[in-house]
Parts: structure tokens; sequence; C-alpha cells
């Protein structure tokens, strides 16, 4: 990819060109007590991409919603262009040329792609022109930067990565010149985000700027001219990005040293503990997700299945915790043949040695109406530990906790507080710790880091490989394909249901497993 990596060098001398498109000076927000944004300085330059990284609640999304008018500073300087402007709302923001691609949508679903394009791009000429010319200004833009979709589809109709096409020429047909991307990956694929990063890279050869938020530290070095790091409310370094690395940006991030890669000796396999036979499985609606999959898992590894979402992963997991039942096949663990469903099934299982740490945690890991020592204990309350059957014993529970809250660094670390409020990161490792500390035998985990931060990851994925060493059999699913990587000591590609490839960590290749979790190499065999 051609890189911009001094951007004044390609700039047109004189004055205001030279002037950054976005000049912050000392911005401060609070929320009550909690204190945003700290005496924030920013200076972005025309015609880059310049990349924001943060921990999850270090202010990133709150200085970008005080850039677009959704906030108002407490105090500081906003200049666009070298002009200091003040911008109370989103049309402020859109006037000088600034737009918003929102980490939630904002599009109205049962309205089509060109609806949604003009609909309140309000107090402009824009109200004046036609529909018909409309339509050919949007397909003049989705040719131009390859952001194609249909202009007369519904957008309830459309996958979760064209919707953000929508938002982003929505931006682009109000004249928007400065566009804010916050977190715009974390719910795309990788083909749907290798595209996105195409059409950033062209909008910025075009001369727009584009802010980007992720805390993804491959995207910043793959797609970023400068980087920002934030961390607690403050802005604590700019750096070209072809100055600085993942690992000096992690501990940047995260105040100190951060080991990206897992450090972790040869794998010692031992018996079978976990065996998958020919197994097929459906969804709630009755389609045929996982289509004859076998596969097992020793004592002592940790097996990964890499794949896009939606291609049976899920589907594989529940029917292995015992929650989904079969439609044909077998599934063996420590020994002993699955053949109870439901919540019944789940319970056998964890008496079997069996832990899950499910994909979907709000949905199957926690009630969130709980309070977190609650769920520390949820699905094993009725171990004697706990005191057993009715007589639970809610301090010896409470203590327990307390010590994982300090082992896991959940935070806040307050037992009481209802789980809801806690971060997904922080529910995250409530459970990883219940599941975790359990002394399992199989471990089933799915997207272990998913929404946790840097630092808690690198934590995660040592208790991973520290369980592992201790002899315990892990499956590991996971979307993110670095996590595979570094993880597993055997990886499996899950393709539309189907194994359709084993490969090994040390010698697979990126593009490979990429090409196989595409389902290309299948295709391929097929003709
Ligand atoms: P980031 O985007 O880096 O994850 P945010 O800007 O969303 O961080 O949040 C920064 C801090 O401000 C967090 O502690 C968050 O809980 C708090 N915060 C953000 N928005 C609000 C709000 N509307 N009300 C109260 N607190 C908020
Ligand atoms: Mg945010």
């Amino acid at each position: 990819m051609e890189r911009v990596n001094h951007p004044d060098a390609q700039r047109p001398q004189g004055a205001a060109a030279s002037a950054p498109a976005i000049e912050l000076r000392a911005i401060n927000k609070s929320f009550g007590p909690v204190h945003a944004n700290r005496d924030i300085d920013l200076s972005v330059q025309k015609g880059t991409v310049h990349g924001i990284v943060g921990e999850n609640g270090a202010g990133k999304s709150t200085l970008m919603s005080i850039l677009y008018g959704f906030y108002t500073a407490d105090s500081g300087d906003i200049l666009v262009n070298g002009k200091t402007v003040s911008i109370s709302n989103s049309s402020d923001a859109l006037s000088l040329g600034i737009g918003m691609v929102h980490q939630h949508f904002m599009l109205v679903d049962n309205f089509t792609v060109l609806e949604n394009v003009v609909l309140g791009a309000e107090g402009s000429a824009l109200l004046g022109r036609s529909l018909s010319k409309a339509r050919s200004e949007l397909q003049r833009l989705a040719r131009d930067y390859g952001l194609e979709v249909s202009p007369d589809t519904l957008i309830e109709d459309l996958s979760v990565g064209q919707q953000q096409r929508v938002e982003i020429l929505k931006a682009l047909y109000r004249g928007a010149d400065i566009l804010i991307l916050d977190e715009p990956t974390g719910v795309l694929t990788p083909a749907e985000a290798d595209h996105l990063f195409r059409v950033l890279a062209t909008l910025r050869n075009e001369g727009k700027t584009i802010i980007l938020i992720t805390h993804k530290l491959r995207e910043i070095m793959a797609i970023t001219d400068a980087v920002s790091v934030m961390r607690q409310g403050r802005m604590v370094a700019t750096v070209p990005t072809s100055e600085t690395s993942p690992e000096a940006l992690a501990e940047l991030m995260v105040g100190r040293r951060v080991l990206l890669r897992v450090d972790k000796d040869e794998a010692r396999p031992g018996d079978v503990k976990l065996a998958v036979e020919n197994l097929t499985v459906a969804d709630d609606a009755g389609v045929i997700r996982v289509k004859g999959v076998s596969f097992s898992v020793r004592a002592g590894e940790i097996v990964g299945i890499a794949g896009v979402a939606g291609n049976g992963q899920s589907e594989l997991l529940e029917a292995i915790a015992g929650m989904r039942r079969p439609v044909a096949g077998r599934v063996i663990v420590n020994g002993h043949e699955v053949t109870t469903h439901g919540e019944a099934g789940a319970a056998e299982l964890r008496q079997k040695g069996l832990a899950h740490v499910p994909e979907d945690r709000l949905r199957m890991g926690l009630v969130t109406n709980f309070e977190a020592w609650e769920n520390s204990i949820l699905g094993y309350q009725d171990e004697p530990r706990y005191g057993g059957g009715l007589a639970l014993d809610i301090g010896a529970s409470r203590r327990e906790f307390e010590g994982r809250i300090a082992q896991y660094d959940i935070r806040p670390a307050n037992p009481r507080l209802k789980t809801a409020n806690f971060s997904g990161g922080n529910q995250q490792k409530i459970v990883l710790a219940r599941e975790m500390e359990r002394d399992p035998d199989i471990l089933i985990v799915g997207q272990p880091t998913r929404g946790v931060d840097i630092g808690a990851i690198e934590f995660i994925h040592n208790q991973i490989v520290k369980m592992r060493d201790a002899g315990k059999a892990i499956l590991l699913v996971s979307v993110e394909l670095d996590e595979i990587r570094s993880l597993s000591d055997r990886i499996l590609v899950i393709f539309d249901g189907e194994i359709v490839g084993e490969a090994d960590p040390a010698s697979a290749d990126e593009g490979e497993l990429g090409l196989l979790m595409a389902g290309v190499h299948n295709k391929e065999a097929a003709q």
C-alpha cells in the first residue's frame, strides 16, 4: 500500500494549506465525577489517516463526539483548517466538513439506501435537489470510492458491512472532508475490513482526512499515517506510524510493557479428552449449520477453530457444551457420550469436567441483573463449597469472588455491583474466572477476548496456556485469526459448517488460512 508517512511533503505550499485539518487545544470534558477528557491536545494533518488508540474507557469516543457536535467540551478550543470554530451540533460539524460514521449505525431500517442518504440532509441546498439527481450523485460516489451498494435496497436487507458503506456514503454525500470512524471494523469480516481500508486509502489519496478509532494495533500499523494514544482521559503520545510498533503502542496504551505474542513451550498432548464424531447440528430455524464434523482434542493441547463468524462455530460449541441437541453424530467428553441436552445436559457436563466460556456471554454466560458475585457461581451454586443446595453460603461465595477480582483485575472491584454495570471486557473476565478456576479437564472457550482490553488479553492468553500446560484439553473458537495463531497448537479451519483444513500454527501462512476461511480452496478442490 502506498503510504504517506510525511504528509507535509505532499501538501501544497502556503499558510492556509499547511494548517492542520483539525486541531484540538486543551479539551476537557467530564460526566459527573468521570473526567473523560483531560487537557487534550490533538493535531490532525490534512490528507492523512490519523489513528486514535486507547483501552476501553480511555476517552476516545467522547473526544470524537465533541468534534462532531454530539457533546460540548467543558473547556478548550477546536480549530478546523486553522480557524477557531464552535460546534454545538452535528449540522455545525457538517457545515465545517466533518462527518461521522457511527459505531452503532444510525440508519432507518425500513428505508432504502437512497432515502437514508438523502434523509436529514436538511438546511442546505440539498433539499431542493430532485431524488433522481441525488440518485446519480450517490451512484457516482459509490463508483468513485468502491462503495458499491444498490440505492433501492432496504437497509434491513443489507449486511452490516454494506450498512457501513451507506453510513460513509451518507457522510460523503453531505460533503464531508473529514471523516471520523469509531471502531469501524468491530462488526466486519476480515474481507470487509480489507475493503474498508482500501476505501479509506482512496479517500485519503483524494485529499480527505480520516480519523480512525480502533483498538486493533494491526489496523493502525496497516492503514494510518500517524497515531495518537489515549490513556485514562489523557493524550499520552502522537507519533508517525512509521516510527512506532504494535509493542510500543501497547505499552503507551496500558502504561506498562505488554507481551503481544504468547510465550509458550511445545505442547505435550496426552490422551483424547474430547471427541466429536460426524457431528451435524442445526440452528434454531432448523438450518443445518454443522455438517458432519469430526475431530478430537487431547489433554495438554489447544485446538483452535478458525473461521469467519457465522460458519457454524456457535452451533458447534453449543452442541459440544450439551446445550444443543445434534441432528446426528456424537460428542464424547472425558469418555462419556453426551446424551442429555439443554440445561440438564450442560449441568451434567460440568460434572464430567467440562467448562464452557460461551461466545455470547450476555445471552448465555451471565444474568446481567444479578450482582457480580452471583454470576461468579452461576451454574455451580449447588456445589458443597458454597454450602450446597438451598443453604447458599453467601459469605464464602463473595470472599472467593474477591480473590478473583484481584487475580483477574476485574474493574470496578466491587462484588456487589450489578453485572450490567461492568464493561463488556470485565463481564468477560467474570465468566472466564468462573469457568477457568473450576479446574476442569476440558475447557471450551468461544471468543475469549472479545471486547477485552489489550493488557487483559495478555493475562487471559497466559491463563489459557497455563491450563494447557497443566494438562487440560482446550478447544478455542475465535474470529480473531491472530488469537488463533498465537494460542493454538493445531488449527482447524471451519467454512460453511465443514472443517476444510488443518494447519500447523508454526508454519501456517496467513494468506493461506484466509483463503481457507473464505472457502476458496474448498471451491477449487470441487471444480
Ligand atoms: P472510549 O471510547 O475510549 O472507550 P469513552 O469516551 O466512551 O471511552 O468513555 C470515557 C469515559 O467516560 C468512560 O469512563 C465512560 O464510562 C465515560 N462516559 C462516556 N460517555 C458518558 C456519558 N454519556 N455519561 C457518563 N459517562 C460517560
Ligand atoms: Mg469508544
